[in-house]
C-alpha cells in the first residue's frame, strides 16, 4: 500500500521547489517536443531513461508501450490542439517505445487473454495481439498503425525503439520524417542485437 504521509512530505517538497512553475505553455507544447508511448512496467520509466524534466514530455503508459484506440484518440485530440491553437508550431515527434522482457507476453496465452478480456469487457483476441515477445517487431506495427490511423497530424514524425531494460540502453528502430510519409530503418540493421 502507499505510504500517505510519504507522498504528502513528498509533494510539499516538490511545491516549495517552484519547479511547476517553469513549464512550457500552452501546456500541450513540451520543451523536448515529445509525445512518449511507454510500457506500464516500472523499470521503462521514460523521465528516467530519457532523463526528461516537467515539461519536457507528454507520455501515454500503456501495457506493452501499445498503441491503443486510447493512445490514437489522445493523438487525434493533441493534433487538433495544435492545429487550431497554435497552427505554426512547434510540433512534437512520437516516440514509441517497446523493451525487453515485458510481462505482456503472458497475454500470448489464451486462457489469460480470455480471462482478462472477460473482466475488462474488451475483445480477447484484440488484446493476445497486444503481447509484447518481440519488440523490434511489435514497435514496428506501432509505428505502421499510427501512421495509417489518420489520427496524427502530417506535421508529426513518429520513431518506434526498443528499451533494453538490462542495459538501460534504447535503440532506434525505425523513423518517419515528417510530412515524408515514408518508413526508414534506422538503426536495424547496424545494430549490435
Ligand atoms: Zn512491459
Amino acid at each position: 500500500m502507499a505510504d500517505i504521509s510519504e507522498l504528502r512530505a513528498r509533494n510539499r517538497h516538490f511545491a516549495s521547489s517552484g519547479a511547476h512553475l517553469r513549464v512550457p505553455s500552452p501546456a500541450f507544447l513540451t520543451r523536448q517536443g515529445l509525445f512518449v508511448v511507454s510500457c506500464v512496467d516500472p523499470r521503462t520509466d521514460p523521465a528516467a531513461f530519457f532523463e526528461l524534466d516537467l515539461g519536457d514530455a507528454l507520455v501515454a503508459r500503456t501495457v506493452g508501450g501499445r498503441v491503443t484506440p486510447g493512445v490514437l484518440a489522445d493523438l487525434a485530440f493533441l493534433s487538433y490542439l495544435v492545429e487550431s491553437r497554435s497552427p505554426a508550431g512547434p510540433w512534437f515527434e512520437v516516440v514509441v517505445v517497446h523493451h525487453t522482457e515485458c510481462a505482456s507476453v503472458i497475454l500470448a496465452q489464451p486462457e489469460v487473454a480470455a480471462l482478462i478480456a472477460g473482466r475488462a469487457g474488451v475483445d480477447a483476441g484484440e488484446l493476445a495481439g497486444r503481447a509484447v515477445s518481440q519488440p523490434e517487431r511489435t514497435v514496428e506495427e506501432d509505428v505502421g498503425l499510427l501512421l495509417a490511423s489518420g489520427a496524427l497530424s502530417e506535421h508529426i514524425p513518429v520513431s518506434g525503439w526498443v528499451y533494453d531494460v538490462g542495459r538501460g540502453e534504447v535503440r532506434s528502430v525505425l523513423r518517419r520524417e515528417s510530412g515524408s510519409g515514408t518508413i526508414t530503418a534506422a538503426e536495424r540493421d547496424r545494430a549490435p542485437g
